[in-house]
């Protein structure tokens, strides 16, 4: 028994080191992601239920490597966020989406705001606003061009003060959207103090539309909510015309999902943009 206790002690060990030599690989790898060009943006379309015309977008992070493969967003943002190159990917994402807006601006889109995903450690680091600042002006942007998107949960934990930084941002111009809502478990009165202008209902229950009531009835209660204190409302994660039907009768204003575009490049969203326009 001791010896099968041993190797199996043993085995784990060496699961452990594989997995950790994999981090470490991975970890290596974006911190020259980051200093060569293999970080990019994918843009979603955010459209206006009612008429379905393009009314923003959100920039994801893309990381393609130089032989071609791809890794998704939920293995590299985690590892960022542990090994802290979440705050350099975070202000070079923000640099592209400022360029995007740029661009958007001289092909007669100025009109379209671009949001980002902010984590925890960016949010908390001295100088974020300052840079934040720096880079929408280098680029000729107004502040109101560029919503910030903090999770639920990043916005409603108090304890690392990230409120008076949200305040900050506000101050500044910039508009502030509370991402996943729904998912974390705030109390209602917190979030009447937070200086949010958008709340973005988390995919998990625009999936139940159509299935399980009672999810059915929490988003219905966050459209409220949203009605309430006069705020920008858009549903994340929309797939189906029932889904979008359900939503225009509940009065969500807002909608994003694979229904009306996928994360896609700036060309493209140009392209629906000026079809529009056409119109
Ligand atoms: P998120 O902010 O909630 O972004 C929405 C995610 O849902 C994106 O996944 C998007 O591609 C996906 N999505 C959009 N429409 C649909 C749909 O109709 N159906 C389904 N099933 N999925 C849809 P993505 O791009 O893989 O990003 C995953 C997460 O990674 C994001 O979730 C966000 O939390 C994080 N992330 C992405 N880019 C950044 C970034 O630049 N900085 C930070 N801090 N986090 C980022
Ligand atoms: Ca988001
Ligand atoms: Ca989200
Ligand atoms: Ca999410």
């Amino acid at each position: 028994a001791r010896r099968q206790g041993l190797s199996q002690v043993i085995g784990y060990e060496a699961g452990m080191e594989a997995a950790a030599d994999k981090r470490y690989t991975l970890s290596h790898d974006l911190y020259h992601a980051l200093r060569g060009d293999e970080i990019h943006i994918a843009l979603q379309p955010q459209v206006d239920l009612a008429s379905g015309r393009v009314v923003g977008a959100e920039a994801l992070a893309r990381w393609t490597k130089r032989d071609g493969t791809s890794i998704p967003p939920s293995e590299f943002i985690p590892m960022a966020e542990a090994n802290g190159l979440i705050v350099p990917l975070g202000r070079r994402i923000i640099e592209l989406a400022c360029i995007a807006l740029a661009r958007l601006g001289s092909a007669g889109f100025g009109n379209i705001p671009v949001a980002v995903n902010v984590s925890a450690l960016q949010l908390a680091r001295d100088g974020f606003l300052n840079d934040l600042r720096a880079t929408v002006e280098l680029h000729g942007l107004p502040a109101s061009l560029l919503e910030i998107e903090v999770t639920e949960s990043i916005a409603m934990d108090e304890r690392t003060g990230t409120s008076n930084v949200l305040e900050q941002l506000r101050d500044a111009g910039f508009p502030l959207a509370i991402d996943d809502f729904g998912t974390g478990y705030s109390s209602l009165s917190y979030l009447r103090s937070l200086p949010a202008t958008t709340l973005k209902i988390d995919r998990s229950f625009v999936h139940e539309i159509g299935n399980t009531p009672e999810r059915l009835a929490i988003a219905d209660m966050i459209i409220r909510l949203g009605q309430r204190f006069d705020m920008r409302l858009v549903a994340e994660g929309v797939e189906t015309p029932a889904q979008r039907e359900w939503l225009i009768a509940r009065g969500c204003h807002q909608a994003q999902g694979y229904f009306f575009g996928r994360p896609q490049p700036l060309s493209d969203l140009l392209t629906t943009l000026r079809g529009w326009q056409a119109n």
